[in-house]
């Protein structure tokens, strides 16, 4: 008589697996790729944990644990992330999104209110195009420019607006930093930017995770201020009267503010750290 696994085993098994390798929340992990496997609901879990796992779910699903024991961020496993309730497509081109991004989609919210706005909004290093899409769809007559050094992030980005159904109100444009977009046709509202901010000496010590996300989406390779400064110095070229810029920022904080800006207010996260910064054009 055979013993196939039940659920319920399964995912003790792969969640004690993960464990072992200190990967952050083992059982979630397991319960997720399980369920992207079967093609389940949560609620499955629980209603169906005593059924028999089907040996070629159990063994796609074994090759995945496998990965993730490697520490390969469970997105790039997954090939999606959630950001600000709506999913996105991701690969190892991009960064994960991560939530402490959604502060900047809340900072613009609260500083333009009027949804119905056909505001102009920048983007840049765009990565997914987490923050591109969200405004698009928060703001269904507003015009986004997004922009990143990256062709094959774009081309995730472009995946993404299309999916989100916002393309037709999104310009994607390849460069470096602002010098991707034409100042005589930009008189933003206001520019959004998670840059790469780990300074260069914090590399060695980030989770396992982070070295399978694109080197340059990090960091700077200097103190994690080079793309912000360049933000804020460049920026208000970019900008309608009184346009806003809205940065995120790790632990290298934020840089001086050029005299061309007034700082508005400094962004924190859940744990009150600071994370970023709004500046309003003078
Ligand atoms: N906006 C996305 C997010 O919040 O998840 C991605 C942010 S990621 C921290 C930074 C992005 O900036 C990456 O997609 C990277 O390719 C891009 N980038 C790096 N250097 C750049 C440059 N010189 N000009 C434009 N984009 C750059
Ligand atoms: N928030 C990322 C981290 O986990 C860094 C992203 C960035 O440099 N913008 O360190």
């Amino acid at each position: 008589m055979s013993h196939a696994t039940t659920l319920r085993q399964l995912i003790q098994q792969a969640s004690a697996l993960l464990k072992q390798v200190n990967c952050d929340a083992p059982m979630r992990d397991a319960e997720l790729l399980l369920m992207s496997v079967w093609g389940m609901r949560r609620t499955d879990l629980i209603i169906r944990a005593s059924e028999p796992v089907p040996e070629a779910i159990e063994t796609v699903f074994n090759a995945l644990i496998q990965r993730r024991m490697q520490r390969e961020p469970l997105a790039y496993i997954l090939g999606e992330k959630e950001f600000w309730s709506r999913p996105f497509h991701v690969t190892s081109d991009v960064l994960v999104p991560r939530p402490e991004t959604e502060h900047l989609i809340e900072a613009v919210l609260e500083y333009f209110p009027d949804q119905q706005g056909a505001y102009n909004f920048c983007d840049i290093g765009t990565g997914s195009g987490i923050i591109a899409v969200t405004l698009a769809c928060e703001y269904p007559k507003a015009h986004i420019i997004a922009t990143d050094i990256s062709e094959s992030a774009l081309r995730v980005a472009t995946g993404n607006a299309i999916q989100h159904k916002v393309e037709d109100r999104i310009t994607f444009k390849q460069g470096d930093m602002l010098q991707a977009i034409e100042q005589r046709n930009a008189h933003f509202d206001a520019i959004i930017s998670n840059p790469p901010y780990v300074a260069e000496h914090e590399m060695a010590s980030l989770e396992q995770e982070l070295s399978y996300e694109p080197r340059n989406a990090l960091t700077d390779e200097s103190d994690g201020l080079t793309f912000l400064t360049d933000i804020l110095n460049t920026g208000p070229e970019f900008l309608q009267t009184s346009g806003m810029i809205m940065l995120e920022t790790g632990p290298c904080g934020l840089p001086d503010t050029p005299e061309t800006l007034i700082f508005e207010k400094v962004i924190h996260d859940l744990a009150g750290h600071a994370r970023g910064g709004i500046y309003r054009c003078v």
